[in-house]
């Protein structure tokens, strides 16, 4: 297995959005979590029979991304004996230049003591949570930084030896929170961060935002404002030097996450810790979500997976359809038929480059209704 992500479920508290599996807890079971997660790594193999001896090891690996949750709620010396734990048994490419170890961050766990550690720990990417530099809409998100704090943490990480730092922004958030998106945009590119990831806002049930929503003190996010706020960025980061290489992440030349690239090329991955998220090629499966459950199930010898779901050759195929869609890899030209071309051409939706087909901002905004449209043709890739 090249590709490893490992994740941590813990959170100092619940964001107004957010529904992932996460634990809140003031103080974070380390050492539980690092047991549990390098127990479940034993039990690969004999509890899951599915499993191939290649997922526990063997093959060099490429990347390893830490991501949550709050990965960096860990102690680091937390972070370390697991990854250092888990390079015994997956063992790193060869070439160390290419191989990308991830962290997930929340800008106010950011310290020079901090930043040294995971550096020290092998970490060589950060992925902060910045979301926004408007402290009212940090607070409206029930975030836990303030503005200043973003700024602090991309620097105290330079100086601790960190050039591949992402930022998160969160966009498309209600008018009436009177967020000023470009602004934020020019903020977060101020800080030369290498990687952006831009994520319109969802409501999901059970949510904080949810219940606002509901009992009507705020308004559900509407598509234009999320339309109108994707162009302007697209506008903006490519000015600042920004491409897009895929819907909702934006790079400098060489700078693509190679983690997220591998789940976009459809390559095989193994996820470890509550809710992980594992895929070998056809089959996909998903961990216990809840982190008392899946530390129990580990505990006493049983398998993690909660469960799985074997892909079809129709399922494969409109996957690899929306993956090669949603980044700039695009379609083969040969796997769009030529009345399609030309009208998705004449809207703007798509470029034609050689001979693959790539969406353009437009294109993006109608991911879903251009790969229904393909496959209402009966047309895979
Ligand atoms: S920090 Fe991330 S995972 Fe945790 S509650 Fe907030 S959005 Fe969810």
């Amino acid at each position: 297995m090249k590709h490893l992500y490992v994740h941590v479920p813990f959170c100092q508290r619940r964001c107004s959005y957010c529904d992932f599996s996460i634990a809140a807890r003031k103080r974070v079971p380390a050492r539980e979590y690092v047991d549990a997660v390098l127990r479940e790594l034993t039990l690969l193999g004999t509890t899951d029979p599915g499993r191939e001896p290649g997922d526990v090891g063997g093959e060099n690996l490429e990347t390893l991304y830490l991501g949550g949750g709050t990965p960096s709620l860990l102690p680091p010396d937390a972070i370390s004996a697991l990854l250092t734990s888990l390079l015994d048994v997956f063992r790193a490419t060869s070439s160390r230049a290419v191989f990308e170890v991830t962290l997930e961050a929340n800008p106010e766990d950011v310290t020079p003591d901090s930043a040294r550690a995971w550096r020290r720990a092998g970490i060589n990417r950060v992925s902060l949570g910045a979301q926004s530099f408007d402290n009212r809409v940090l607070q409206w998100m029930h975030r836990s930084h303030d503005a200043t704090r973003i700024g602090d943490a991309v620097r105290t990480l330079r100086v601790a030896g960190f050039d591949n730092i992402s930022l998160d922004l969160i966009f498309a958030i209600p008018a009436e929170v009177e967020r000023d998106w470009a602004r934020d945009l020019d903020l977060a590119c101020a800080l030369l961060p290498a990687h952006l990831s831009l994520y319109g806002l969802t409501v999901e049930e059970r949510t904080p935002l949810a219940r606002w929503i509901s009992r009507g003190a705020t308004s559900a996010p509407n598509d234009e404002r999320y339309a109108e706020e994707y162009l302007l960025a697209h506008g903006r980061l490519a000015a600042y030097g920004y491409h897009f290489y895929e819907v909702s992440n934006a790079a400098r030349h060489g700078h693509r996450s190679r983690h997220n690239s591998a789940y976009w090329s459809g390559r095989a991955y193994l996820g470890l810790g509550p809710a992980a998220h594992s895929f070998d090629g056809r089959v996909r499966r998903w961990n216990l979500p809840a982190w008392e459950a899946y530390r129990r199930a580990v505990a006493a010898g049983r398998s993690a997976v909660d469960a799985e779901e074997v892909l079809t050759e129709e399922q494969l195929a409109l996957e690899r359809l929306y993956l090669a869609l949603r980044s700039d890899a695009g379609l083969p030209r040969s796997a769009c038929p030529a009345d399609r071309l030309t009208a998705w051409r004449g809207e703007g939706w798509v470029d034609v480059q050689g001979e693959r087909v790539v969406c353009t901002p437009e294109g993006w905004l109608r991911l879903d209704a251009l790969v229904s449209d393909l496959t209402n043709l009966g047309r895979a890739v």
